[in-house]
């Protein structure tokens, strides 16, 4: 489901991106009407990654919905989230909410006993009704400890948006973390809900720079929850995890400032930045990584000799703008216009927005219908964006690029640098072809 939700008039605020270089362009800061998912599109990538997780949404019918067609269920599986639904009864206040909650989960969790650990994940209508879920975890918890953990977060449209449920479900999993011993050697943590073949990946790469102590959070199973204190230090796999980073500094850890893993660049400032953090010279890590490097240009470049000199402008959707912008724009040669990103967490993207070009307009926050003529104005090659907005620009002849895809699809690390390239070019092989079988006039521009 896509939320479209009123706040407040138009703010527009404008700061510095970076006040030592006044020639960078300000950021426009936008509050407003935004079309964009809310985090319980999280429950998606997470409930696969987490294989003894089970996420129980107190939620409506609608929240059903939107989590069982992003993932696209089959009837028959036995999926691992399921939505507890409010009824009017419960929204009436007719009924106790905390009683019928504890009835469902007794249920499931006699029905299924391979659940190790159970989310209670919030939504609008537990947050309308105050239904406390933290108290609820906490009662469940005494419940049924040692054999099921129960933990709680917000996934709630008022609350979240899209990614932002992975942070609130890490964020919520930190204070789980076994503690290390104080002298206990130093030990990599890399944070962020990556597909296990490119985790597998990773680590292959990780041992050949000579990094041989890390973990990955969150793990595969729940019970294998990596240790953490003050001889942590942690690398973010994901830009969109600010409380998550926030918590594991509470907890001890340090974080290692780093460009993302997308594409050549980012991903050899991403291992380099580790390897610094462990002593590893540049040269053993460039020597080492080269021919990861070389492929993954070559890959990049098949995409690069269509789409240099493309423009592209960026709706806010996931947080990834930014890092994804610095890639179309460093290793494809695509003109920047707007990159709209909801949040921008400076500490996290500060390497990021240094290459970004000055003359691009980031924005942060949204109000979508001055974005939307600000695109149309712009008249960009290629439009990046919701679901919701795709469709109506590409009925006014306009190239677009599903923002949802980049995050559903393995897109990080050398191997998968050609791949994300091609994310890009592809909406325009499409359009050729839709044009080839079906000539029609092109209405770009001027709508
Ligand atoms: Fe819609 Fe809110 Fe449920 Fe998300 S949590 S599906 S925005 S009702």
């Amino acid at each position: 489901m896509s939320i479209s939700t009123e706040m407040n008039d138009e703010i527009a605020i404008k700061f510095d991106v970076n006040e030592k270089n006044p020639s960078t362009k300000e950021i426009l800061k936008e509050k407003g009407q935004r079309e964009v998912f809310c985090g319980l599109t999280g429950i998606v990538w997470l409930h696969r990654k987490i294989q003894d997780a089970f996420f129980l949404v107190v939620g409506s019918r609608t929240c059903a919905h939107l989590i069982q067609s992003a993932a696209g269920v089959m009837i028959f599986a036995e999926p691992r989230f399921a939505t507890a639904i409010i009824d009017d009864k419960d929204l009436a206040g007719l009924a106790d909410a905390n009683e019928e909650l504890d009835r469902v989960v007794s249920q499931l969790l006699s029905r299924r006993p391979d659940i190790k650990l159970l989310f209670l994940v919030g939504s609008c209508p537990s947050e309308v009704i105050k239904l406390d879920l933290s108290n609820a975890a906490e009662r469940l918890c005494k419940k049924y400890l040692p054999k099921v953990k129960v933990l709680n977060y917000s996934g709630s449209g008022i609350e979240t948006t899209f990614t932002q449920g992975e942070d609130a479900c890490l964020k919520s999993l930190v204070p789980e973390m076994p503690k290390t011993f104080p002298h206990s050697p130093k030990r990599l943590l890399v944070v962020g809900t990556l597909g296990d073949i490119i985790e597998d990946q990773f680590s292959r790469l990780f041992k050949k720079i000579g990094i041989e102590d890390f973990d990955f959070f969150p793990p595969r199973i729940s019970s294998k929850l990596p240790k953490i204190g003050s001889n942590t230090v942690f690398i973010l796999a994901q830009p969109f995890l600010a409380e998550t980073a926030i918590e594991l500094e509470k907890a001890g850890a340090k974080h290692i400032a780093s460009m993302f893993p997308f594409g050549v660049q980012g991903s050899y400032d991403w291992f380099l930045s580790a390897a610094n953090e462990f002593e590893i010279s540049e040269e053993k890590v460039k020597t080492e990584l080269q021919p990861y490097m070389d492929r993954a240009k070559h890959a990049v470049n098949k995409s690069a000799k269509f789409l240099k000199g493309k423009s592209v402008f960026f709706f806010p959707d996931s947080q990834l703008e930014i890092p994804l912008a610095r890639f179309l724009n460093g290793e494809l040669g695509m003109k920047l216009l707007e990159v709209g990103t909801p949040y921008i967490h400076r500490k996290h993207v500060e390497k990021e927005l240094s290459k970004i070009p000055a003359s691009t307009q980031i924005s942060e926050g949204q109000n979508v219908e001055s974005q939307i003529d600000r695109c149309l104005e712009n008249n960009p090659d290629l439009i990046v964006c919701g679901l919701g907005l795709a469709n109506p620009f590409e009925s006014k002849g306009f190239t677009t690029k599903w923002s949802i895809e980049l995050v559903f699809s393995p897109i990080h690390g050398f191997d998968q640098a050609g791949d994300l390239a091609e994310l890009f070019s592809r909406p325009f092989d499409r359009k050729e072809k839709i044009q080839e079988l079906n000539p029609q006039p092109e209405l770009v521009g001027g709508v």
